[in-house]
């Protein structure tokens, strides 16, 4: 694949893109508030920032090879058109995303859940590279997961494939979102953090100040955290059991406010997890940034391009 390849990650606050080159360095990246100019508007804001980042291979000289576009909900892959379940940015379900774009670049154009998306770009270009199966597991306003095995992104057999966040962890506990009970996502997310730390010290906390109150001291705000390792000491096990993956990455905000604590992490996951499989998977922390998910845009196209290839 000649040329540069556009990043893009569509979230419910910015739309992030990048140029990036073929070996995941980002060379020019923008970002917009995806709301920026009233509701229902991410479309205009991904296409404005499409424009800048054309404007910018132009004047640099550089070729584009085509983008790789995540978005924080279901995907039909194989036609990059958009879901009914998309979190954030509703007006985009049903969206044939990937013609939509496609047309306006004149170039191929890929889209897939967020989640898959970092995991290719961990696979490809960062903390995974080299391995033959990897899980990432994102945790921030909520958790999902990507899951590569055997080279392979596994989007399941209807496209649901990966939703770690959503596996349950405790067959009668809180009640989750999704209309399930006792997920994973009930214990480990931002948004699930901040309400039990709320709740529990009686005045509003966000998730990282949950960690930093712990850290300082706080013994309600740590019992939330040791809550919070001991889920995902369980969730990580489901993982390490089910999949046994060369690397399981953890990555997000809630992932940055854990790092400190990685050694009471891999503590609880040895409590749920078969040692044997476990001291075969590698467990890592990532601290990233923006960049990360404008990199996993461009993985994606080097992904799609290189499989329908040898389809
Ligand atoms: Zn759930």
């Amino acid at each position: 694949m000649g040329g540069v390849a556009i990043g893009v990650d569509v979230g419910g606050t910015t739309v992030a893109g990048g140029l990036v080159d073929a070996d995941g360095e980002v060379l020019a990246h923008f970002q917009e508030p995806t709301h920026g100019r009233g509701p229902g508007t991410a479309l205009a804001t991904l296409l404005d920032l499409l424009g800048k980042l054309e404007g910018v291979a132009r004047a640099r000289g550089l070729q584009i090879a085509g983008a790789g576009i995540g978005v924080p909900g279901t995907v039909d892959a194989e036609r990059g058109v958009i879901g009914a379940d998309i979190h954030y940015v509703p007006e985009l379900a049903g969206t044939p995303l990937a013609a939509v774009v496609g047309g306006r670049l004149g170039l191929p154009v890929f889209v897939d859940n967020d989640v898959n998306v970092l995991a290719l770009g961990e696979w490809i270009f960062g903390a995974g590279r080299g391995a033959r199966s990897l899980v990432v597991l994102a945790l921030g306003t909520g958790v999902g997961g990507g899951i590569i095995l055997e080279e392979r992104l596994h989007r399941g057999h209807g496209g649901f494939g990966g939703e770690l966040g959503h596996v349950p962890i405790d067959f009668d506990g809180r009640p989750c979102i999704c209309g399930g009970r006792g997920c994973l996502k009930a214990y480990v997310s931002g948004t699930d953090i901040a309400r039990q730390g709320s709740e529990r010290l009686k005045r509003e906390v966000t998730a990282a100040e949950v960690f930093e109150l712990a850290a300082g001291g706080d013994a309600g705000a740590a019992e939330v955290v040791d809550e919070v390792c001991e889920a995902l000491g369980a969730g990580l096990a489901v993982i390490v059991n089910g999949l046994n993956p060369e690397r399981l990455l953890l990555a997000g905000s809630v992932a940055k406010s854990l790092k400190p604590l990685e050694a009471e992490v891999r503590a609880q996951v040895a409590r749920y997890a078969f040692a044997q499989a476990l001291a075969t998977t590698r467990i890592e922390i990532l601290v990233r940034d923006k960049d990360a998910t404008v990199r996993g845009g461009a993985a994606l196209l080097h992904y799609e391009t290189r499989r329908r290839a040898s389809c």
